[in-house]
């Protein structure tokens, strides 16, 4: 480990002043359950609490192996995204006749989210400011300047930021360019997912920590769900699993768990601050497949994470796997490139979190057990603010109603399965290079345009 990282804290930045570790008791003996939720994330709290709000005399339990925000929604970036498509550019790739309808609802529930949090008194420094897409390279540049018209053909409004309007608002020589969206922001994710916790708790939910659903049967129309000193008798059973090994066989070709690493610096002075510009206090992303993301916290830190996208052999998933100080390090590195007046900040946070990957970028929603477990998983990285729509989803699934969105296809078609191991790690190794080599050349190679034409891709 080098010293500069060595005194970093090995937990999320987002859980400093918060009490972590479970808050309830583990499950014990039977309970019964109008709905039984595995996972306590945000698509687990979201589902709990849309459907206390449909029915408030539901009795709603949740499942929790670890405790309430230890997974990617106590530990992510807080990127609020609007796109329930991974991004325009893909949702036009892939479902050009439903973009614009996929553009609105991703936008309605940005604004459901806001109105929430105002209307339950959350404080999750909801910022709804947009971000800023930079380019590193010419090839980058040339892509963001091109993406002005994908983008207004569709109704929504960036501004190309050429090489002196990007660096006066953020002060590196090493962007050339940028691409101002005010769409979507930032949120402080574990207090979001404290907020929701707060909320479904008081409309009902009993969540159970450190209590692992092992298994899943249905008998004469009830559905088990075993948990090791306890078991939930429910009519329904909601997957919300994320990238953890899923109890529903057919769900294991589909997911897979990629890891994804951050840092967080101590607070910058004012001077410092000054130093780097970014007055707007807006969400940063690099225009690559290897991306960094980084923002600003409340007590102006910069979080400064991505790049590394890590696939364990086998679909590993281990708290063991949240430290690499391989891809730390590359991180502390590539920072202090960017920003060299910052080369005296010291790192204080370093941390990792499991992403739920799909060939398609975009969630699996499903149901089996006869319609009476329905699964929400796979949001590929960006799911800060598409949970709560696919939470939405798999309750109307679970309801068998038909809504705008279970029609379509985007939503509930299936994507291409990732091949079995051994095949699996070559195949994310192979697909890592060439999107490696795309990033420095600007040029796509026939193995990433062959997996263009079925729809199939590698992404964090
Ligand atoms: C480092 C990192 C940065 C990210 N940055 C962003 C970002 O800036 N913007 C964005 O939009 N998205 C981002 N994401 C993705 C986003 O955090 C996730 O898409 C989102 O949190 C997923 O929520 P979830 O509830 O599905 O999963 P989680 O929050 O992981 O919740 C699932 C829960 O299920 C529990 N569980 C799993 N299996 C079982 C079982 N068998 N029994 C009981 N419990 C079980 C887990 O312990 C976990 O708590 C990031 C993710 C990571 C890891």
């Amino acid at each position: 480990m080098i010293d500069e990282l060595r005194d970093a804290e090995p937990r999320p930045v987002w859980w400093d002043g918060i009490r972590t570790g479970p808050q309830t008791e583990a499950l014990r003996g039977t309970v019964r359950a109008d709905l039984a939720i595995v996972g306590a994330g945000y698509t687990g709290l979201w589902a709990a609490i849309e459907a206390l709000t449909e029915d408030p005399s539901r009795r709603v339990v949740i499942l929790e192996q670890d405790w309430v925000g230890s997974g990617a929604s106590g530990r992510n970036g807080g990127f609020v995204a609007e796109s329930l498509t991974h991004g325009l550019a893909h949702g036009e790739a892939m479902w050009p006749d439903e973009l614009d309808q996929l553009q609105r609802l991703g936008r309605q529930n940005v604004e459901q989210i806001a109105a929430f949090l105002d209307e339950h008194g959350i404080d999750a420094d909801l910022r709804l400011i947009g971000k800023t897409t930079l380019a590193r390279t010419a090839h980058e540049y040339e892509a963001l300047r091109k993406a002005v018209a994908n983008y207004a053909r569709h109704g929504e409004e960036v501004r190309f930021l050429d090489r002196d309007e990007v660096r006066a608002d953020i002060h590196s020589q090493a962007f050339l360019g940028g691409l101002r969206s005010l769409r979507g922001g930032l949120v402080d994710p574990m207090a979001l997912t404290l907020g929701l916790r707060r909320v479904a708790e008081g409309l009902g939910a009993k969540i159970f920590e450190q209590s692992a659903a092992t298994g899943i049967t249905r008998d004469g129309g009830t559905l088990t769900v075993r948990s090791a000193h306890g078991t939930v008798d429910a009519a329904q059973v909601l997957l919300a699993s994320n990238a953890y090994r899923p109890l529903l066989r057919r769900l294991r070709a589909w997911i897979l768990p990629v890891y994804d690493y951050v840092l967080a610096t101590a607070p910058l002075t004012a001077e410092q601050l000054d130093s780097i510009g970014w007055s707007q206090n807006q969400g940063l992303t690099d225009a690559g497949n290897q991306f960094h993301y980084f923002r600003r916290t409340r007590d102006d830190r910069i979080l400064w994470g991505g790049y590394d996208a890590i696939y364990h052999y086998g679909n590993a998933v281990s708290p063991d796997l949240e430290l690499r100080d391989r891809s730390h390090r590359l991180l502390a590195r590539h920072f202090r490139e960017t920003f060299p007046q910052l080369a005296e900040v010291p790192f204080t946070h370093r941390w990792g979190g499991v992403i739920d990957t799909t060939t398609r970028f975009t969630p699996i929603f499903g149901t089996a057990m006869r319609g009476q477990l329905a699964y929400a998983v796979g949001f590929t990285g960006l799911g800060v603010a598409s949970t709560r729509f696919g939470a939405g989803v798999a309750l109307d699934l679970l309801a068998g109603r038909e809504t705008e969105r279970t029609q379509l296809k985007a939503i509930t078609g299936t994507a291409v399965p990732f091949p079995p191991e051994p095949l699996r790690w070559p195949a994310v190794e192979l697909t890592r290079v060439a999107l490696a080599r795309e990033d420095e050349t600007g040029r796509r190679g026939s193995l990433l345009r062959t997996l263009d034409r079925f729809g199939v891709g590698f992404n964090s």
